[in-house]
């Protein structure tokens, strides 16, 4: 278009000139009564062509300058982003959400790839890429998982560059990546109470195991049985709830009431660890499924007991929107205190199956209270104590 424009110009350039030229050689050889006519005439063809060629001009830089907005405006707006390296392996282009995603500075442009990735991964494939080889492979950023196409730039036959595609792939990526560990997880706890089931069971069938022992092994058995079952109900629990399957019945439940029922139940268990148990406050009713409330409550109580101390208390109180479970326990590290809602995280591994943890009892706690759009607070200090608040809306 620019070129036709270009040639355009100069023929009718080259037009007034020859009218402008002829005109004049007519006027001197015809001795043409009014010869400035020509003249003007030249001359307006003259400026009607130079100004035709300014406003066109200006038009063609307008619309190479959209056309590079709408370039940055599309690169930008891939789920993801995209980042293109010369072939000088030097920063060429960085779309916003790549800039954010690699934590590249606002001056990337023309940074050198090791300056600009760190991950080994990533170079590794920029490096293959080089060479002409596409990849395929994952990116975790920000907790976000990303699939990211490394691709060879090629132009003529020549290796110009390399490009990262990096493509957010939503929820779906992070929440295979969270089933993988869960099932790894899963597997794992599984199998260690099984394995001391069937150890114990195999030496009392062989008749290796004392007479004196079979009791002992017995209970220990039953202990792994019980453990294991608490454990398949909370897999199966979580699996609901991830499902979003769970328990959808909605009626008023008093959390309050739930509270004191619970307290029935967990009384036993806070007299055998020496643990005072305290429930007070007010009526706090929450439209939802009276199972799954019962175990949120449930879960943060028996917590609070099984790692409390000796002489140590709980206190359960339902104020306002809010329920309180605060206990005079171990408290958790600080720097255990960020993943605690985890599954399968523990402080104190053998201290939680010691006690019949699972694990998962906070996991689930978060998970109800997220359902019915509650907001959980752990405040925690060692050997001092924790404190739960979970508030409804
Ligand atoms: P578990 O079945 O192991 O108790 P949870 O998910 O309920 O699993 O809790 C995760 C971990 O958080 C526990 O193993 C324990 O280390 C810590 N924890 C939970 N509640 C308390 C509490 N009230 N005081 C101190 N530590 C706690």
């Amino acid at each position: 278009m620019e070129k036709r424009f270009k040639s355009l110009t100069l023929i009718v350039y080259i037009i007034a000139f020859m009218f402008v030229a002829a005109a004049s050689v007519t006027v001197t050889l015809l001795n043409v009564p009014q010869p400035w006519i020509f003249v003007i005439i030249g001359a307006v063809i003259l400026a009607a062509t130079v100004l035709l060629y300014l406003f066109i001009s200006a038009i063609m830089k307008a619309e190479k300058e959209y056309h590079s907005a709408d370039y940055a405006a599309m690169i930008d707006s891939i789920t993801g982003g995209i980042l293109v390296f010369d072939g000088n392996s030097r920063v060429y282009t960085v779309s916003e959400d790549a800039a954010g995603y690699l934590d590249l500075p606002d001056y990337a442009t023309g940074m050198y790839k090791t300056d600009a990735i760190h991950d080994p991964e990533l170079l590794r494939c920029i490096e293959l890429a080089e060479k002409g080889e596409s990849s395929l492979t994952e990116y975790t950023a920000h907790g976000v998982t990303l699939r990211v196409l490394v691709d060879p730039v090629i132009f003529d036959h020549k290796i110009v560059g390399t490009m990262l595609l990096l493509l957010d792939m939503g929820e779906q990526l992070t929440l295979q990546k969270l089933k993988r560990e869960f099932t790894a997880n899963v597997s794992h706890e599984l199998k260690t109470p099984l394995t001391s089931i069937s150890g114990y069971a195999e030496m009392i069938a062989a008749g290796i195991a004392a007479p004196k022992d079979v009791p002992e092994f017995a209970l220990r058995i039953q202990k792994e049985s019980k453990r294991l079952l608490a454990l398949i109900s909370d897999i199966i629990r979580l699996s609901s709830l991830d499902e979003g399957g769970a328990e959808d019945e909605k009626e008023a439940v008093d959390i309050f009431e739930i509270a004191d029922e619970s307290r029935d139940v967990l009384l036993k268990s806070a007299e055998d660890h020496g643990v005072s148990l305290e429930v007070t406050g007010e009526e706090l009713t929450v439209e939802g499924s009276r199972s799954l409330l019962s175990e949120l409550v449930y879960n943060l109580m028996d917590n609070a007991i099984r790692y409390n101390k000796e002489g140590g208390s709980v206190r359960v109180e339902t104020k306002g929107r809010t329920l309180t479970v605060e206990d005079t326990g171990i408290g958790i590290p600080e720097e255990h205190i960020p993943h605690i809602f985890e599954r399968f995280y523990r402080v104190d591994k053998s201290r939680s199956k010691q006690t019949g943890g699972t694990g998962l009892g906070l996991a689930i706690v978060k998970h109800i209270a997220e359902k019915y759009g509650a907001e959980t607070r752990l405040q925690s200090r060692e050997g001092e104590g924790t404190r739960i608040t979970v508030k409804f809306p």
